[in-house]
């Protein structure tokens, strides 16, 4: 199938980042269900990388099939509101704490949006981001520090988009206190938690040093909970009573559903009213804020959103993976002691991984020196040929809606087996 694949698509994948993630040639999957997947030859994994938390409800959920298909039978689209659009945005208000909410069809999506409507109302050009981030496919996002610049951290960013961003390390105050100071901030994004590199929490205080830094020098603030949301009912936005400007969800809740949506401040709101007849394109001077997309909130994507917020996202769904997830970090914790390895396991919500440190990393430095990429990829090969597909390097495994405590259990007994087989050399 990779041979027959590369004649159509370049590394036989249906976008190239599918084969960057990891560093053997692709599976290619039939079908799944539950917490299960079945690939050509007939192989079945059970999936702790859950698709990069875009499929934490599993494969096959009845209320998500439900949703879609009714919504597909009657009408997957029509590019105008439907009452589960208001049902949706309702119930994120009352979840989340924020008054108002737009759909995207993904997180990139809702953060390029976030951006826009800050620079608007700031004035300003300047996008804070920290080290370690990931907010998406945006040019000003896709970027990395070197020799004290922010310059394009891929093939094709604009390097003048790139030169808006300011890197700072996550947990420092201070470098944040010097750089909002000058005032030309619009924006900062950032994960409650950063996710995309490893796990990094913040440290106490860290939270409400930022929002009231933030404050205190006219810059806006969005928590990007793409991930999040699904480590705690209504993100960890609410479970930190964190306060901002914006906030993002995506990843289609989980459901599989391509969408994402971004909620605001009733100020905010005001600015957006000005969107009332753009439709003509700029034949006079622009008045709204360029956001939306043709294929936007869908008479589909409301619907499962829906259906996920009341019948899966619910406090007791998420209390169930809280607790598969402190069961898979004790369970690494005690592998760890029983193999003499100094290492940890992060845990937050039904987030665990391996800490290949004795302590848990503050920012992105150190978590780069609590895993081993190599070491990860090698461990998803042997975890692959024993039925168990492994998070991505950059994650950690992660207990879904669809997992029952067996499934953390094969995981860890899979652990067991590599983890003995095998030889340790330690490098201090
Ligand atoms: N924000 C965060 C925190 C993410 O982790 C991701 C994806 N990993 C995104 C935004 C972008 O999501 P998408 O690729 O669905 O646009």
């Amino acid at each position: 199938m990779t041979r027959r694949a590369r004649s159509s698509m370049p590394l036989g994948v249906p976008m190239a980042w599918m084969a960057g993630l990891h560093q053997t040639p692709p599976i290619y999957i039939l079908e799944g269900k539950g917490p299960r997947f079945t690939d050509i030859d007939g192989n079945t994994y059970c999936d702790f990388n859950v698709a990069d938390l875009s499929m934490t409800m599993g494969f096959g959920p009845v209320p998500i099939v439900e949703a879609a298909r009714r919504a597909v039978e009657t009408g997957a689209h029509f590019l105008l509101p439907t009452e589960n659009a208001v049902h949706v945005t309702e119930e994120l208000a009352r979840r989340c704490g924020l008054p108002f909410w737009q759909f995207t069809l993904s997180a990139s999506g809702a953060n390029a949006e976030v951006i826009r409507i800050a620079r608007h109302l700031t004035g300003r050009e300047r996008i804070v981001v920290f080290q370690g981030h990931y907010h998406g496919h945006i040019d000003e996002m896709l970027v990395e520090a070197r020799n004290g610049r922010t310059v394009p951290g891929f093939a094709g960013v604009s390097p003048d988009a790139a030169a808006k961003t300011i890197i700072l390390p996550f947990n420092d105050l201070d470098r944040l206190e010097h750089v909002l100071a000058s005032e030309e901030v619009a924006l900062v994004i950032t994960e409650p938690a950063l996710t995309n590199c490893g796990l990094v929490q913040p440290e106490p205080g860290f939270h409400e040093g930022l929002r009231g830094l933030t404050a205190r020098y006219g810059t806006l603030l969005c928590y990007d909970e793409a991930h999040t949301f699904q480590f705690a009912y209504g993100g960890l936005k609410r479970a930190w009573q964190l306060e901002s400007d914006f906030h993002v969800i995506g990843k289609g809740l989980g459901t599989g559903i391509s969408f994402a949506l971004y909620g605001f401040s009733a100020e905010i709101e005001t600015e957006l009213s000005h969107q009332q007849g753009t439709e003509v394109g700029p034949s006079g001077l622009p008045e709204g804020v360029a956001t939306g997309g043709t294929t936007y909130a869908s008479a589909l994507a409301t619907a499962v959103a829906r259906a996920a917020l009341i019948e899966i996202l619910t406090e007791e769904n998420y209390t169930r993976i809280r607790s598969l997830g402190a069961r898979l970090a004790n369970g690494l914790d005690t592998l760890f002691a029983k193999h003499g390895l100094p290492w940890c396991a992060h845990r937050l919500g039904p987030r665990s991984g391996f800490c290949m440190r004795p302590d848990l990393p503050r920012d992105f430095d150190e978590a780069q020196l609590s895993l081993d990429t190599l070491w990860i990829d090698t461990r998803r090969v042997y975890m692959a040929n024993r039925g168990i597909w492994d998070a991505v390097s950059s994650a950690g495994p992660q207990a879904s809606f669809a997992h029952a405590p067996e499934d953390i259990d094969l995981y860890l007994q899979v652990t067991d087996d590599f983890l003995s087989e095998i030889e340790w050399v330690i490098v201090p």
